[in-house]
């Protein structure tokens, strides 16, 4: 039995699926958020390049992947698939374990996967800053990695909260050469107000992505990029489900349940599409796919299935997608890769068709999980893909009583080496299970669009 399972470089993909050609029924329109009616390129050309706009509501069912993006994405691709036979034995479980491993990227996340190509297409279309937002930081660095490369230059909004709980994703970004501000910030409008209403907040992705795409929106060198959620962006990552497929045709498998952490589902879009798609075209049409969520950002299981903003200022397009409310601020888990209000219209979509199903765990059991997986396979995971490895141990045990050995595979999105205060805060006994915040969630629920 192999504990890796490698890819050589010529076996990384050449091309990206697109799960839209595939879908039973279209994308519901994206709309202006201040029109209210469907976006045109026009008006996403003001943030983002043509390229991009193109690829985010494109039909065709595989898109070639550049050869300046694939020389880059070489550095770490294909990227190992494990067996965790450790992990197995330790669980007595008759299930096999699979995952793939993300967190060998240089940022040490799935992220790099998009940042580079939307790095390039920018680089390509004249574009000489690109302005972001950063939840946990992961997003951040892998953008400011992605721009170096490319000689772009780079600006990043980064989450308050984050920002005082990870101050070496801060600097990953300098050494990269990007400038890394706190939000919310006096650098913009949206900053500003929410500061009058709260000089304490702690500030959200919702919030940061306001300062971001305004700050773009305002500079005509400028574009925004955006780390999940969006159509190109969750197709970017597919060379992480094409990979998996075919390393786990090597040794004769194929996953009953697939498994991924969602923030705004782009890591779960990537290892779970090309299955998906598998599924919905009837080759493999038994498979479970299961988001994993956090129990005080319920956005999939507790949230509507609803036109909303895509951030907190109203700013960016509305989009049909699970939601909590776009001014929904989430409790400060430790996890602030999936502290976002909303999801990837695509995985909505799919969780509301019943393709997918999804789950929420609280943050002490989930860094149980990651404290097992540590013990027995040595990676200590980020925080956000502990919830992952949490849902993975907890079908690995119903196996257990079943006694059914099936396949799962999770997403390894990415390593923890940056998030030890949040460890310690485990060990501490500080982590707080937050409640389903339900009046607070209730009340920005009002505040939809009303469409
Ligand atoms: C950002 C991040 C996530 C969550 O974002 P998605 O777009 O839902 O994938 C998960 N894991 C890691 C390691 C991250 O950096």
């Amino acid at each position: 039995m192999k504990t890796k399972i490698i890819l050589d470089e010529e076996q990384m993909p050449k091309k990206w699926y697109n799960i839209q050609a595939d879908l039973r029924t279209p994308l519901d329109p994206v709309l202006h958020p201040k029109t209210q009616k469907p976006v045109t390129p026009d008006d996403l050309s003001v943030i983002f390049p043509m390229e991009l706009i193109k690829q985010e509501v494109s039909q065709q069912r595989f898109i070639d992947i550049p050869e300046e993006v694939r020389d880059i994405l070489r550095l770490w691709r294909p990227s190992p698939l494990y067996r965790a036979e450790r992990l197995e034995k330790f669980l007595k479980t008759p299930a096999k374990i699979y995952f793939k491993w993300e967190g060998v990227s240089p940022p040490g996340s799935h992220k790099p996967n998009t940042s580079v190509p939307q790095a390039y297409y920018n680089m390509k279309e004249g574009i000489t800053r690109i302005a972001t937002e950063t939840g946990a930081g992961q997003w951040g660095s892998a953008l400011a990695f992605a721009t170096s490369l490319f000689g772009l230059k780079c600006t990043v909004y980064m989450v308050r909260s984050s920002y005082a709980q990870k101050p070496y994703r801060k600097s990953m970004m300098q050494v990269w050469g990007a400038e890394c501000i706190p939000s919310p910030s006096v650098k913009t409008q949206s900053g500003k107000a929410a500061l009058e209403k709260d000089p304490d907040t702690t500030g959200s992705l919702g919030l940061a992505i306001s300062e971001a795409v305004e700050d773009a929106a305002t500079h005509n060198d400028t574009n925004y990029s955006l780390g999940s959620v969006l159509n190109h962006v969750c197709m970017h990552q597919t060379v992480i489900g094409i990979e998996a497929r075919e390393q786990l045709a090597m040794v004769d498998e194929y996953p009953d349940v697939i498994i991924g952490c969602v923030g705004g589902g782009s890591n779960f879009a990537g290892i779970s599409f090309p299955f998906a798609g598998d599924m919905i075209t009837g080759k493999h049409p038994n498979v479970k796919l299961i988001a994993v969520e956090p129990s005080a950002c319920p956005t999939l299981t507790k949230g509507l299935y609803a036109y909303d903003f895509g951030d907190v200022a109203g700013l960016a397009p509305i989009l049909k997608m699970y939601t909590l409310g776009h001014d929904f601020i989430p409790p400060a888990i430790h996890a602030g890769g999936l502290r976002y209000h909303g999801d990837s219209p695509i995985v909505s979509k799919l969780v509301h068709e019943r393709v997918m199903e999804a789950v929420a765990y609280h943050q002490s059991e989930v860094f149980e999980a990651a404290q097992t997986f540590a013990r027995t396979e040595g990676i200590i995971v980020a925080p956000e893909t502990a919830h992952a490895v949490k849902a993975t141990i907890d079908e690995a045990i119903k196996c257990k009583k079943t006694g059914e050995a099936k396949v799962i595979l999770f997403n390894n999105s990415g390593h923890g080496n940056f998030d030890m205060s949040a460890y310690d805060a485990f060990y501490q006994g500080k982590l707080v299970d937050y409640e389903y915040p339900a009046d607070l969630i209730k009340e920005s629920l009002a505040h939809l669009p009303k469409i």
